[in-house]
């Protein structure tokens, strides 16, 4: 059985004692979800502190990024997934759409840093989605096909133990706009076909593949319900400890 995963994505939206106010009170909210694996990504430098704040909790904490290269090396700006791990992070999310748009991200430099993130004994929420016109010219399975392949190249059966799937449309992001729960389990299946080619069959059924675009309380229960939704990854509703805390007690 495939245990869902519910990650909220912070982005750079909390000033700290936002975070510490946001992560406290999400606390006692999703205790008992134990039918879940409950993520939060604050931003770097908020990550010990809300690591520290919610030790002994069932929330585990994310990075929203990492470097492609895990030697403590002269990279100036970049933060190693093995310092992630020293601060508290057992997740980190990878390839989200907005590095790929605005900060030229490629498959390749995701296929890196989600090595760095495995090696350093993490696991990696590989982020992949097409965009509107690539939807609208019927291109969107080959898109997410070729990040899924490029992004996930090389890891052994070992690795994709850890390796978690997001997809994300990006014509849904932030927009109010959700792919509907049939669009959304039709990628997922298909996500899955790719994962028995790339990976086989064993692999494919035990990878959790999450959908992430306007998740909201009033429709995460929908999207649960379809057969390849394993999880949501959730920007805007994530913010607000409670509205967070009902996608996560979605049951
Ligand atoms: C995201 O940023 O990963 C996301 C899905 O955002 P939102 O839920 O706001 O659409």
């Amino acid at each position: 059985m495939r245990k869902p995963v519910i990650a909220g994505n912070w982005k750079m939206y909390k000033l700290l004692s936002e975070a510490v106010e946001t992560a406290l009170a999400l606390k006692p909210l999703v205790a008992n979800a134990n039918h879940c694996e409950v993520v939060i990504a604050p931003v770097f430098v908020q990550i010990k502190t809300i690591a520290d704040r919610l030790e002994g909790s069932n929330i585990n904490v994310a990075a929203q990024d990492c470097a492609p290269v895990e030697k403590q090396s002269a990279n100036t700006g970049e933060v190693s997934a093995e310092m992630l791990k020293d601060v508290g992070c057992s997740h980190i999310i990878i390839g989200h759409s907005e590095r790929r748009q605005f900060y030229a991200e490629s498959d390749n430099a995701v296929n890196q840093k989600t090595k760095s993130c495995l090696t350093s004994g993490l696991k990696a929420i590989v982020c992949v989605g097409e965009m509107l016109a690539e939807r609208e010219a019927g291109k969107a399975e080959e898109v997410v096909k070729t990040q899924v392949v490029n992004g996930l190249a090389g890891l052994t059966t070992a690795d994709m133990e850890r390796i978690i799937i997001a997809y994300e449309p990006v014509w849904a992001i932030g927009t109010g706009k959700t792919a509907t729960p049939e669009q959304a389990q039709e990628m997922h299946a298909f996500i899955r076909q790719v994962l028995t080619e790339t990976h086989g069959k064993v692999v494919a059924d035990s990878t959790r593949i999450l959908y992430g675009g306007s998740v909201k309380p009033e429709n995460i229960k929908e999207l649960m319900n379809q057969e390849d939704v394993d999880g949501a990854l959730v920007g805007g509703a994530s913010l607000d400890a409670n509205s967070f805390a009902q996608i996560v007690n979605y049951k």
